[in-house]
């Protein structure tokens, strides 16, 4: 039986806590009870931190590739050896169902498995050059990592933030949310127990203005790594300006699914709907705005909205639960908020709408239809379990209304149509486009969006680079 771990910051492998520093109470979203004491750093805490970080990168820089793939190999074996075990802790902590805890272990591993290979193959080139003098490009790591994930996937988002660095050669400070704690620290002492240096890797907690302030300003830190709300990223975005830092901004979304006429509605909702309510719909790739082509409309929204109401809701540690808690009670008062707004200014409410039970932090799975573009829910990324079906006339009115909002992260077409699937590929303004999927992420993809979603990816290739600096050497 896994028990909820005592929480604390790792700073160069110590495990620190107590001292007087102040605390934050970490709760379990399916009771609203208290469940761990989680301490806060201060700046000392945030200095040392620092100091040793800048060591760490010293280490780590020149440490063989063979070594860093070594270590995330090994971090990848123990994270499969605690799976169960951290998957319950991350349950207990954000809400969601084991069996999706469980996957984004997997998602951890899988990363670390690929970023072991990918450390091995940062080639530089060399240009051509007449004899007798030499120019090569050269990829380096770019230094110190302050980096800070939130709590909407608390094991996979600190694996993304803890793998690039480590194989591009970084250090890394982490602060990943204060909800959820205790997984962030179970990834990085999977990290620590294969043999990462412990200078390498640290993670802390604490206010997040005071910790992203004190970071940032600080000389030592060379890189910002931000996952979060567009407001906090632009936020960051300016602080990291002052020190000219290197960023990667995973910010959010409002993802548009773009269903035409010619699309297989069963499958169309055997994929999305189960898309639309994992983790409760607090998913910065989540499926927002359905857009359905009137032929299809009505068999949608109903086949939606009956499919909605039969997910079973419940504690994610219980058998047969489908959907959990929503993570924070800020998350049920925004549905509150965005949905009264919606009906009242037109919008039909399909199914849900509502707070469920009488503790914790459930709201049921939601469907609006014909929702006004005026209200709220059309021009905010939800963050929760409400999806909005709207219809369009053709091809022209749905790429308009998907690329209206600022945000561009993901974004979802359904069409049997092969020369329409390229177009929209091509069209729509978007990170990461599903043409008849909704899988747009694995280990060797990027992750990222455009517009205000953020800049930058992870994952891939590109996730590692996005942790590296170019430099060119001429020699004459
Ligand atoms: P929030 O914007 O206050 O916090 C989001 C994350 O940013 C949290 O982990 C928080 O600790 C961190 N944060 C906040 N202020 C910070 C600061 N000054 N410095 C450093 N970190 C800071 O919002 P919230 O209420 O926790 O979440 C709601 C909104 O956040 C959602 O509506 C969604 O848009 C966004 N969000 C996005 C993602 C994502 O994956 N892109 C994840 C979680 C939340």
């Amino acid at each position: 039986m896994t028990t909820y771990p005592s929480l604390c910051m790792i700073i160069n492998g110590e495990r620190i806590a107590g001292g007087g520093r102040r605390t934050h109470t970490v709760m379990n979203p399916a009771t609203g009870e208290p469940i761990g004491e989680l301490p806060l750093a201060d700046p000392a805490d945030l200095d040392r931190a620092l100091e040793i970080a800048q060591e760490g990168f010293r280490i780590w820089r020149n440490a063989p590739a063979a070594q860093r793939a070594a270590v995330l190999q090994g971090a990848a074996r123990l994270l499969l050896e605690r799976q169960e075990d951290i998957a319950r802790i991350a349950t207990m902590e954000q809400g969601k169902p084991l069996a999706e805890t469980r996957i984004e272990v997997m998602m951890n591993v899988g990363l670390f498995n690929f970023y072991a290979g990918e450390c091995q193959r940062l080639y530089g080139r060399a240009l051509v050059r007449p004899t007798g003098t030499r120019s090569t490009v050269m990829h380096e790591p770019v230094g110190v990592v302050a980096a800070f994930a939130p709590w909407n996937f608390p094991i996979g988002n600190p694996g993304r933030k803890f793998g690039a660095p480590i194989a591009a050669g970084c250090s890394v400070i982490l602060k990943s949310a204060e909800e959820t704690p205790a997984s962030a620290l179970a990834v990085l002492q999977c990290l620590l127990d294969a043999g990462l240096p412990s200078q390498v890797a640290q993670a802390v907690f604490g206010v997040p203005d005071e910790v992203s302030r004190h970071l940032l300003a600080s000389p030592i830190t060379r890189k910002l790594s931000f996952t979060g709300s567009t407001v906090v990223g632009k936020h960051l975005a300016r602080l990291a300006t002052q020190n000219m830092l290197r960023t990667t901004m995973e910010l959010g979304g409002h993802g548009p699914v773009l269903v035409f006429d010619d699309a297989d509605v069963t499958r169309v909702l055997d994929t999305m709907v189960p898309h639309k309510f994992r983790n409760a719909g607090q998913v910065c790739v989540s499926s927002t705005r359905f857009l359905v082509q009137e032929r299809l409309f009505d068999a949608f929204s109903a086949g939606f909205a009956e499919r909605a109401a039969a997910i079973r809701v419940g504690d994610g540690l219980a058998e047969g639960t489908q959907m959990g808690p929503m993570a924070n009670p800020r998350r049920p008062e925004a549905m509150e908020r965005l949905i009264g707004d919606a009906t009242k200014q037109g919008a039909r409410l399909l199914a849900g709408g509502e707070r469920l039970g009488n503790q914790g932090y459930f709201y049921a799975p939601t469907v609006l239809a014909d929702v006004p573009i005026s209200s709220a829910i059309m021009n905010e990324e939800p963050f929760g379990p409400v999806a909005i079906i709207n219809r369009f006339a053709d091809e022209d009115e749905a790429v308009t209304e998907a690329n209206r909002l600022p945000y561009g992260l993901a974004a979802y077409a359904w069409t049997a149509d092969n020369k329409r699937q390229q177009r929209l590929a091509r069209e729509i303004e978007a990170g990461m486009v599903g043409i008849n999927t909704a899988m747009i992420a694995g280990a060797d993809a990027p992750f990222g969006g455009v517009k205000w979603s953020g800049n930058g990816s992870e994952d891939g290739l590109e996730g590692v680079l996005a942790c590296m600096i170019t430099k060119a050497i001429h020699e004459g």
